[in-house]
């Protein structure tokens, strides 16, 4: 007779889809071996989803400005106009980044930034966000451009009085090819009201991410964890992203969420009311990897590529994070700001070999993709690589990996 924690994971290796019920019961063990057996799961669906290779993309990370109007609780990146340490680039500065980043071989721009008011062209907000676009696609036009968060559509909709869907579709015409679904954060409007209080509630995220699919529009979806969030909340949040594919999916709409990144709370530079009520730096490895294996069972097959952020985990714990349930190590970056300047020690860019030998470490094969999870060359198998990965986790985690380390050894059903 199957424990009922067996039952669960057997319903999950299924591929049948969770209920709130039974990921909150997963989140609730604490028995090693019982986590070790989520753990194994986790592995196992996304080997029967996506195989073994590992993936990751080349990319970089553009963030025009860190001069924000919002004052979200966990932020270290945004500054007032004119306060030490505010930055706004200019169109040169961009496209040089851009270009330089393309010569490194990049197929991938992420562009974000605060939320600055006087970040206008004739005194509207959508013509600067479109010669941003335009600025990298004129001379750059195979650059994929994954470009600007709900939090931003809505913002550029709010300055200038126009619709979600006008904006989306009017970025879209300038060049964007999908959009990052950060601003998630947790998807329950009385988190939100902790740690950010002024951004987009949860239904208008659902509501413009649902809005950029039906509009052929990719995006990716994210969760910002280990705050001050229940485990009911995070299974909620996990429940909203799932509901919200399969609607996509479903009703046909010509884009749908690509991937699911989990992003540990990191507090060691957030402002200091947040940090003293969560009351620590970040949140244990062993939590974040219990989170990400439990993730992959409940999204099962409707989101099947998941992602760890090795900024946040460092690379090592990022590449634990493979073990449980992840498929893709992310993207080279090339220069993070916005977790970095949180405090993260994971680094702010890396390179091909360096995730390539991430990945050997664990003997799966490595491949390159775009951002939409197209192959790109072919895969380099784990005796091609051979640098170490340069990144230890971050020292609040480094005991916690190796406990993590442990418990894979319990065996599924013990
Ligand atoms: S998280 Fe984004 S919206 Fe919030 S304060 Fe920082 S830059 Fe502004």
């Amino acid at each position: 007779m199957p424990s009922p924690l067996d039952r669960i994971l057997n319903r999950a290796l299924a591929l049948n889809d969770l209920t709130p019920k039974e990921g909150l019961a997963l989140l609730a063990i604490e028995d090693e071996g019982a986590i070790a057996a989520i753990r194994a799961a986790a592995d196992e669906l996304r080997q029967t989803l996506v195989g073994d290779t590992v993936t990751y993309v080349i990319n970089r990370n553009l963030n025009f400005t860190n001069i924000c109007e919002q004052h979200c609780s966990f932020c270290a990146f945004r500054r007032d106009a004119g306060q030490a340490g505010a930055f706004w680039l200019d169109w040169d500065t961009m496209l040089a980044k851009a270009t330089d980043a393309v010569a490194q071989g990049a197929t991938e721009i992420c562009m974000q930034g605060g939320l600055n008011p006087d970040a206008k062209v004739d005194g509207k907000s959508l013509p600067y966000y479109q010669r941003l676009i335009r600025n990298l696609k004129d001379q750059l036009p195979h650059l994929h451009v994954h470009a600007f968060s709900p939090q931003e559509v809505q913002f550029i909709a709010r300055e200038d009085d126009l619709s979600e869907a006008e904006v989306l579709a009017a970025l879209q015409v300038a060049g964007v090819d999908s959009l990052p679904g950060t601003a998630a954060e947790v998807l329950d409007d009385g988190v939100r009201r902790v740690i950010c209080p002024e951004k987009i509630d949860a239904a208008s995220w659902l509501r413009i991410i649902g809005l950029a699919h039906r509009q052929g529009l990719p995006t990716t979806s994210t969760m910002l964890c280990g705050h001050i969030e229940t485990p009911a909340q995070q299974i909620h949040h996990l429940d909203q992203v799932r509901a919200l594919q399969q609607r996509s999916r479903t009703t046909g709409a010509p884009a749908q969420i690509t991937e699911f990144i989990l992003l540990p709370f990191v507090g060691q530079e957030a402002p200091r009311a947040l940090r003293n009520r969560v009351g620590r730096d970040q949140p244990s490895l062993p939590h974040t990897l219990r989170l990400t294996a439990v993730a992959r069972l409940y999204l099962g097959r409707w989101i099947v590529n998941h992602q760890p952020s090795w900024v946040k985990l460092g690379l090592a714990g990022a590449a634990e994070a493979l073990r449980w349930g992840c498929n893709d190590i992310g993207g080279t970056l090339m220069e993070e700001h916005i977790t970095t300047m949180a405090g993260a020690q994971g680094g702010t860019g890396l390179t091909v070999a360096e995730l390539q030998a991430a990945i050997a470490q664990l003997g799966r094969p490595a491949q390159q993709r775009d951002t939409l999870y197209r192959e790109i060359g072919t895969a380099v198998s784990p005796s091609d690589s051979s640098l170490p990965p340069s990144s230890p986790p971050p020292a609040g985690l480094m005991g916690s990996t190796a406990a993590a380390r442990q418990s894979r050894n319990h065996s599924r059903t013990a």
